[in-house]
């Protein structure tokens, strides 16, 4: 590829993991979601060595199962959480210029109907301190709209409880892809990033945490890496991380499971983002996206030693609930094509049940010195990472330069501006006939400018855009698993689910001889993808019903 020098490649993981295990570095981040990757780039930027160790696949926790929104949080502002709501606010214009291809504008439609969450004048009050505290442009700010206007834009709106409306401005994401970008600019800045590595236990100079002991999960061979500081982002784990380093620890967290569950658009066909009531005095988003639209989420507390973390009857059942009391349309459990459930590492309260928890980071340091972080938001990962290596930067004692993430662009080749972006998609959906416009929009939002390069093999070398795809995420983006890029690469499995169940047999031979892995290998792998593709599905549950 032209625009992406840097090879970030499984196939070439255990030379790179012997030259990290010869290294001393200064900053060990555990952990690849958003707020690991946040932190690993942050510390880059600033010069100091650092290396981010992932169990499973980057993004794989948390990071892939948000509502995908870059968002201030409307609904704190009920919980008085004004400074959560400013901070975050204010990100959402940073992220989107930054990564514009990633965090494209959004408007939200919020219907007032009668008993809900808000009424015509809290809603304008709140959604006017909201666009004031993220300081959104005068032309983006809030627009109120009759009931008559609602139901122009959104027919299927259920007319009788309807008052009025508004809508207001967000940002939409691809949380998994945005983790991505920001490892991968970490590494052009001179930092390293494992996934399938396990941190399993600490070591200790004197009484101070100095290293990690790990286990290669690709060879199940022992790797130590050392460093001056270590830094847990283990998003729900890090309790479970800050045991091991002192069992005596009283674990803080909460985890909350959310639950979101994907319609076809023809099923459910929405034109706006929309924020609406349950029946029980919650809110929720349907998110239209690609050719389907998204709803969630739900927010029940989460214990790790007896629940399922998928979609289960209930939590369908409860989303299935609220849009067909919301919109006039009967939709049922075997209309939903895919589902996605994650786990909020909530700071817990006492007295508080998940929906009241504070969604406020905090940091921890033990008395190994061992810095954890959790809670948070997905939109307020550059502060995060700012407070974290700001606190490195000092411990280290070294002359580091200030945090120059808020003006740093997040791709190799990023897009100048939006309209750059929209005219390029545009562009190569006429160049390119063969494919479905909805691909290559799909495909220069995931990958940005990088998509051309992408879409120019297939010429090239004859191939179909699917195998371009798999080929840049082989060499570029750490694939190992046929999971990580079904999942976390591309999204499919959640907004795309036919071209998994084609194409998942495809990508793991692909995979399989790329790596020359034998057909034991392959058998497992998709296996796993097929009990994904079925459990994302919901393929059990319709079967019973
Ligand atoms: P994670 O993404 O979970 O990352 C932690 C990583 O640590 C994991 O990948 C895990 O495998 C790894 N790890 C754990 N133990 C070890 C170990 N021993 N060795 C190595 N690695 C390890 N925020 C928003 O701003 N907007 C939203 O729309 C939004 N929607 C949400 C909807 C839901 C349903 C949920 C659950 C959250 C939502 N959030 C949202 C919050 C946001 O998604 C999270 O705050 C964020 O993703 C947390 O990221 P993290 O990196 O801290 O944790």
């Amino acid at each position: 590829m032209r625009n992406e020098p840097l090879q970030f490649s499984n196939l070439n993981r255990q030379v790179r993991i012997k030259k990290s295990a010869n290294t001393h570095y200064d900053l060990i981040v555990i952990g690849g979601g958003i707020t690991g990757a946040g932190i690993l780039l942050d510390a880059a930027l600033r010069g100091m060595k650092a290396i981010l160790i992932e169990k499973s696949d980057f993004a794989s926790g948390t990071s892939s199962k948000s509502t995908k929104l870059i968002h201030g949080g409307l609904r704190y502002l009920k919980q008085m959480e004004f400074g959560l709501v400013r901070e975050t606010g204010l990100e959402r214009a940073v992220a989107h210029r930054n990564i514009c291809h990633l965090v494209h504008p959004e408007n939200m439609l919020l219907p007032i109907v009668e008993n809900g969450t808000f009424s015509q004048f809290t809603a304008g009050l709140a959604i006017g301190v909201y666009d004031r505290l993220a300081k959104v442009e005068r032309g983006q700010r809030r627009k109120k709209l009759s009931k008559q206007q609602v139901l122009n834009k959104e027919p299927l709106l259920e007319e009788s409880k309807l008052k009025s409306g508004i809508i207001y401005s967000e940002y939409r994401t691809d949380d998994a892809r945005l983790t991505m970008e920001l490892i991968k600019s970490a590494r052009r800045s001179g930092a390293e990033a494992f996934n399938y590595l396990e941190v399993n236990d600490f070591s200790y100079t004197g009484k101070n945490v100095s290293g990690i002991i790990c286990e290669d999960k690709v060879t199940n061979e022992e790797v130590h890496i050392n460093a001056t500081h270590i830094v847990s982002s283990a998003g729900p784990w890090v309790d479970i991380l800050r045991k091991k380093d002192n069992p005596k620890t009283e674990t803080n967290l909460h985890l909350s499971k959310g639950v979101h569950i994907v319609f076809d658009k023809k099923d459910f066909n929405i034109q706006n983002s929309i924020y609406f009531d349950a029946f029980d005095g919650r809110m929720i988003f349907a998110i239209p996206r690609s050719g389907v639209v998204y709803v969630g989420t739900t927010d029940t507390s989460f214990d790790p030693g007896t629940d399922q973390l998928n979609c289960t009857k209930d939590d369908a059942a409860y989303l299935l609930n609220a849009v067909n009391t919301m919109f006039n349309i009967q939709l049922n459990i075997k209309d939903i094509k895919s589902t996605w459930s994650g786990l909020r590492p909530l700071i817990r309260q006492k007295g508080k049940g998940p929906t009241e928890l504070s969604r406020k980071d905090e940091i921890f340091i033990s008395d190994s010195g061992l810095i954890s972080i959790a809670g948070g938001k997905l939109t307020g990962f550059r502060k995060m990472a700012k407070r974290v290596v700001d606190m490195v930067a000092e411990k280290l004692e070294q002359d580091f330069p200030p945090c120059k993430t808020k003006d740093y662009k997040i791709h190799q080749q990023p897009f100048s501006d939006y309209a750059e972006y929209l005219h390029v998609v545009e562009q190569l959906c006429k160049s390119y006939k063969d494919y479905y416009n909805q691909d290559i929009a799909d495909l220069i939002s995931n990958f940005g400018k990088d998509g051309i390069d992408i879409l120019s093999e297939t010429k090239d070398k004859g191939i179909t855009l699917i195998e371009s795809q798999l080929n840049y995420a082989l060499q570029y983006e750490s694939v190992y698993h046929p999971l990580d890029f079904l999942d976390r690469r591309t999204g499919w499995l959640f907004f795309n689910i036919n071209k998994v169940k084609e194409h998942k047999e495809f990508i793991t031979k692909r995979i399989s001889n790329a790596f020359d892995f034998s057909s034991d290998w392959e058998t497992q792998m998709l296996k796993e993808s097929t009990n994904r593709y079925n459990s994302n599905s919901l393929k059990e549950i319709k079967e019973i019903i």
